[in-house]
């Protein structure tokens, strides 16, 4: 295989692979290094900025059948001994990990998983008490959390209403309950209406509902009555999430399909009174919104990851992941160790092509003198020499003062590979490669 051939392979795989309400990250995990890493080494000397927290519960009651994530499954009255560990090591690692952060404000507290609302109020208000102990949050800082509407009841709401929880995105995915049933995902659709008034009877007055574009088993216009009924609720923000297959890629036309579907979804939104804040979002007030979902908190805000599984990411230091299992994320805390499993150690010059390689695939502009504000001249620099062979060859346009890249005839990038090529480092696309036996 050429190198170029291995490249392309290698950043299609990656990005074929989304995690998504993680921290965002560059390189991909698949070049980060496995083994220990000091708390030290990882956070010591963090940068000013956002700051948020993300809390990641990875127990689900089943396994539905598109998910992707990485959780264990729960069965009913097996939860205890689990989810008292999981609250021990939440309180360990948040001891160990906001030490770093000194005087910052956390803007944001963020719990998803998983399914958050499996653990009981008690077990939630601990872990928000475990967060409030050992960072210092922003006065008014949003704490949200998603939710399965099955697993809520009014006490469970008045725990994490005093708490502090001020939004609840509902993982709703679609209300019809025989594409839900094939996908062995157990909810109860009928409960949704129900599940969003209790929400805010209980005093946490912002809704969020999550959707999947058609799922497998369902129409395109299955879906567009899904968007209709959920508008009929009024959320205050609706996540219109693309189909992603847990394995392999959609093939092209479904793929088109899929991205048409979620247009059309938003339109009917629009239509409702909502306005599109991102690739798959629209709220009903802009300033309204999950802080942590916002593609601008993702790119400028350091994210400490709490939970087995979670994601850290500390600009211009460092990007690390938990270990994914209990046993083994909860061991290292108690033996005083930071729980990591893999982790990369990153300097300006990376903070600077992340940056730049996300916006521009996001088709936003990329500002040089933005650039160099937040990174430096000479990582700007760097990047903008990667982009001089880019603009001359079409894919990305030079406009005044910054740089864009070139769309599609359907609106689309229209060189995500050619401009991910041009800026990832070639030492992180080695180590994926390593990583995948190329
Ligand atoms: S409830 Fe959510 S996190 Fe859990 S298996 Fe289903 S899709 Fe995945």
């Amino acid at each position: 295989m050429s190198t170029e051939d291995k490249y392309r392979k290698i950043i299609s795989i990656m990005h074929n692979v989304r995690f998504l309400c993680l921290p965002p990250h560059y390189p991909s995990l698949v070049s980060w290094r496995g083994g220990p890493a000091s708390a030290r080494s990882l956070l010591g000397g963090a940068g000013g900025g956002p700051l948020g927290v993300y809390v990641n519960v990875p127990f689900c009651r089943t396994k539905c059948s598109f998910c992707y994530l990485d959780v264990s499954i729960l069965p009913p009255g097996d939860g205890g001994r689990v989810a008292r560990d999981f609250v021990e090591g939440i309180g360990l690692e948040a001891g160990m990990t906001g030490r770093y952060f000194g005087g910052r404000k956390v803007s944001s507290v963020y719990l998803a998983g998983g399914t958050v609302n499996l653990l009981s109020g008690e077990e939630l208000g601990a872990v928000i008490r475990a967060v409030r102990n050992n960072f210092s949050l922003a006065p008014g800082a949003q704490i949200s959390m998603e939710a399965n509407p099955d697993f809520f009841d009014g006490k469970k709401l008045d725990l994490l209403a005093a708490a502090g929880v001020s939004m609840v995105m509902i993982g709703v995915q679609t209300l019809d309950q025989r594409v839900l049933d094939g996908a062995n995902r157990r909810q109860n659709a009928g409960k949704v209406p129900d599940a969003v008034k209790l929400v805010r009877a209980h005093g946490i007055k912002r809704v969020g509902i999550d959707l999947i574009c058609v799922l497998p088993g369902q129409t395109a216009e299955g879906f567009m009555k899904d968007v209709e009924r959920v508008a009929a609720l009024r959320p205050d923000q609706v996540h219109l999430n693309r189909y992603k297959p847990v394995r392999g890629r959609l093939p092209e036309e479904e793929r088109r399909k899929n991205v048409d579907a979620q247009e059309r979804g938003f339109r009917l939104l629009a239509k409702r009174g909502y306005k599109r804040i991102d690739e798959d979002s629209a709220v009903l007030d802009v300033k309204v919104f999950n802080a942590q979902g916002d593609p601008d908190f993702q790119l400028s805000a350091d994210v400490v990851g709490l939970g087995p599984g979670a994601m850290s990411r500390v600009r211009g230091r460092s990007r690390y992941q938990n270990f994914s299992g209990l046993g083994e994320y909860l061991a290292a805390l108690r033996a005083g160790r930071l729980p990591v499993m893999r982790w990369v150690r990153l300097g300006p010059a990376d903070e600077a092509a992340h940056y730049a390689l996300t916006r521009l695939l996001d088709l936003r502009r990329v500002d040089a003198a933005a650039l160099a504000g937040l990174f430096g001249l000479a990582a700007a620099s760097l990047v903008l020499r990667r982009l001089g062979p880019l603009a001359r060859s079409g894919l990305v346009k030079k406009r005044a003062g910054g740089y864009e890249a070139a769309r599609d005839g359907d609106g689309f990038c229209a060189g995500p590979y050619e401009i991910t090529r041009a800026l990832y480092e070639k030492k992180y696309l080695e180590a994926a490669a390593r990583n995948y036996g190329l």
